[in-house]
């Protein structure tokens, strides 16, 4: 078991530059300075025994949404003829486990490289939906299974990250079952619902949405009701989470590791949940 950790982080940009300040050249007056009411909301301290990865292993058999271009490993360099290991990868932003980023469905929206990091450490809520999509392949998350989960655990926390977990991620070794299309071609795999998305839109505070599946709508969607509804309001999506039943439903604290790169509409994100 791992040894209990402390952990600090920063909650508003305001707030974060104060903390900056702390550490900066000015730092010991400039701490000094500031009232202390606010030096000690600057902080949120979360203490942590357990720590859980969930990010998929990803690389060119990881299944794709159709029509994606196909992730490309070139070595370049090798330790026969150059001394070191290295490769060129090619695969299209929205691969494995990945960050939807706001411009992705939204022409004014946030791109990848300009998400606060306040809105990268958040809290996480998991929806399980496992039951009903054992039942059926096109279940949704709706408004009802989010009371559900607040009725047990609580009001959705403030800045929430909203997962579903749907059992689907036990799929995704094989490209046929995590797809799971029927002889038309139409997918079948659980997501969230658009009257779920139009709730947490209008009566909660949420950072975005996770789930275990290729795409935030379910996979008979034509509309992308999800996508077009969550996205244009600058909150992020995050696509084919792994081991979402191993951290707790209520009290984790996601780590969204999105990537910082320059216009991006999303992109590989290392995935981790403390709690
Ligand atoms: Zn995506």
């Amino acid at each position: 078991m791992c040894p209990p950790r402390t952990l600090e982080s920063m909650q508003s940009p305001d707030l974060s530059r104060r903390g900056f300040l702390a550490f900066g050249l000015a730092a010991a007056a400039a701490a000094l300075a500031l009232p202390a009411n606010i030096h000690a909301a600057a902080v949120r301290r979360t203490t942590f025994s357990q720590v859980a990865d969930l990010t998929h292993v990803v690389g060119p058999g990881f299944p794709l949404f159709p029509g994606a271009a196909p992730f490309t490993v070139t070595q370049v360099v090798s330790f026969e003829e150059n001394g070191y290991y290295g490769s060129v990868l090619s695969y299209w932003e929205h691969t494995g486990t990945h960050m939807d980023a706001p411009v992705h469905f939204a022409p004014d929206g946030l791109f990848v490289d300009q998400l606060a990091v306040e809105n990268l450490v958040v809290p996480a809520a998991v929806i399980n939906i496992t039951e009903k999509a054992r039942q059926n392949p096109d279940a949704e998350v709706t408004p009802d299974d989010i009371r559900a989960w607040e009725r047990r655990y609580g009001r959705l926390p403030d800045n929430a990250a909203v997962l579903m977990a749907s059992g689907w991620g036990a799929r995704a070794g094989s490209v046929e079952a995590y797809r799971n299309a029927d002889s038309s071609g139409t997918m079948h795999f659980p997501g969230f619902g658009k009257d779920a998305i139009d709730f947490l839109l209008t009566e909660r505070r949420i950072a975005g949405i996770g789930v275990d599946t290729l795409s935030l709508d379910p996979g008979n969607s034509t509309t992308f009701a999800v996508h077009y509804t969550l996205l244009p309001t600058n909150r992020w999506g995050l696509e084919n989470i792994a081991n979402l039943e191993s951290i707790p439903p209520s009290g984790a604290t996601l780590f969204v590791g999105a990537p910082r790169v320059a216009a991006g509409s999303g992109g590989l994100t290392r995935l981790m949940a403390v709690w």
